[in-house]
């Protein structure tokens, strides 16, 4: 235990080990620290989600020496010029053992809003030796953060814009060779499209927007999958910018229970696992659960940003 509190996840500063532009949208960056040594989760890592604060103007982090479980209470009470500014990442991969243990985070800059937003701005900017303070499961203790559980589900469907790209291609990784199923990818251009390990059974469909809509090309994909009429994307007139439905948890507080499955669609053993633009998932989920009837059980719809909105913490 290398940690300076009593917290049982990791709650510690890390330094830039290493940056690379992997493409025009992706700016990666491994993490390391003696801290994360006892970084680790009980089986694979799927989608699982860290925190990452970003120093304030002055360019200085918080510190979390001390922490105890009223931490995040307290880290909200320093100004919010002074505390840095705290937002979720994957764990896209781990790199090296013990004290030399690296955490790889792929950052999205914002090229078409401007760049705006303190992670992007930093993940423009982050040169070696660069340090953030990051919040991760620690080995051994329960921290959540991985919402992929298809359970015994027959086949797959992954979707996910620019953000959760790097959540699925570390899902994509972590399958077992036998899945099945298809992944869609949207990606702001052509340049964006990665080469990705995937079980042969599951078909990866990058999807280069290419100057047409955020959400559009995917929205479109989705539906001609599902064998359903392809609509033009529209925006809906209400948009819970965190949108979190899980087969566990809903942000509406909407119960979770089983849709009759409509006749006429073979949606039997499916899973979907859906991430990226709050609007984009919201029309996305009002097609699967109340046109298609899909099992609320078998879905998990994820907004990870919304356009106009910074995700504070
Ligand atoms: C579970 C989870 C996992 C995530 N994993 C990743 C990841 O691995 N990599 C990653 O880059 N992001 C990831 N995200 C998304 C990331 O947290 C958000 O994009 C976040 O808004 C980025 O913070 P920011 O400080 O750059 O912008 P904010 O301060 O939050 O927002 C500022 C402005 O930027 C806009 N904006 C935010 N994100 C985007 C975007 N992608 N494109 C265009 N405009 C944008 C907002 O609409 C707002 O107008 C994840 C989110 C969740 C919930």
């Amino acid at each position: 235990m290398t940690a300076n509190h009593s917290l049982p996840m990791i709650l510690d500063e890390v330094e830039v080990m290493s940056v690379e532009r992997i493409s025009p949208t992706y700016v990666r960056v491994e993490l390391g620290s003696p801290a994360l040594a006892d970084f680790g989760v009980d089986g694979p890592l799927y989608d699982q989600r860290i925190k990452l604060v970003f120093p304030n103007d002055a360019g200085n982090l918080p510190s979390f020496a001390g922490a105890d479980e009223s931490w995040f209470g307290t880290w909200l009470e320093i100004p919010e010029s002074e505390r840095g500014h705290m937002r979720t990442y994957t764990v896209r991969d781990v790199r090296g053992t013990g004290v030399d243990t690296r955490l790889v985070v792929d950052l999205v800059l914002h090229l078409e809003d401007g760049g705006s937003g303190p992670g992007s701005t930093w993940a423009a900017r982050a040169s070696v030796g660069d340090r953030l303070v990051t919040m991760a499961p620690r080995r051994g203790q329960v921290y959540g953060g991985i919402e992929f559980d298809p359970g015994t589900a027959k086949s797959l469907l992954l979707v996910a814009d620019e953000t959760a790209v790097p959540a699925v291609c570390s899902i994509l990784e972590d399958l077992p060779a036998t899945a099945r199923g298809a992944a869609f990818l949207e990606v702001p251009e052509s340049g964006d499209v990665l080469t990705q390990q995937h079980p042969e059974g599951v078909e990866v469909v990058w999807l280069p927007r290419d100057g047409a809509p955020l959400g559009s090309r995917l929205h479109e994909a989705v539906l001609a999958h599902l064998g359903e009429p392809v609509t033009p994307l529209e925006e809906p007139e209400e948009v819970d910018p965190d949108l979190w439905e899980t087969p566990t948890y809903s942000s509406s507080g909407e119960e979770v229970e089983a849709n009759a499955v409509t006749v006429g669609h073979d949606l039997d053993g499916l899973y979907a696992w859906i991430a990226g633009e709050s609007g984009v998932v919201t029309t996305l989920r009002r097609h699967l659960v109340r046109e298609l009837g899909m099992d609320r059980r078998q879905v998990a719809f994820m907004g990870y940003w919304r356009r106009g909105v910074a995700m504070r913490s």
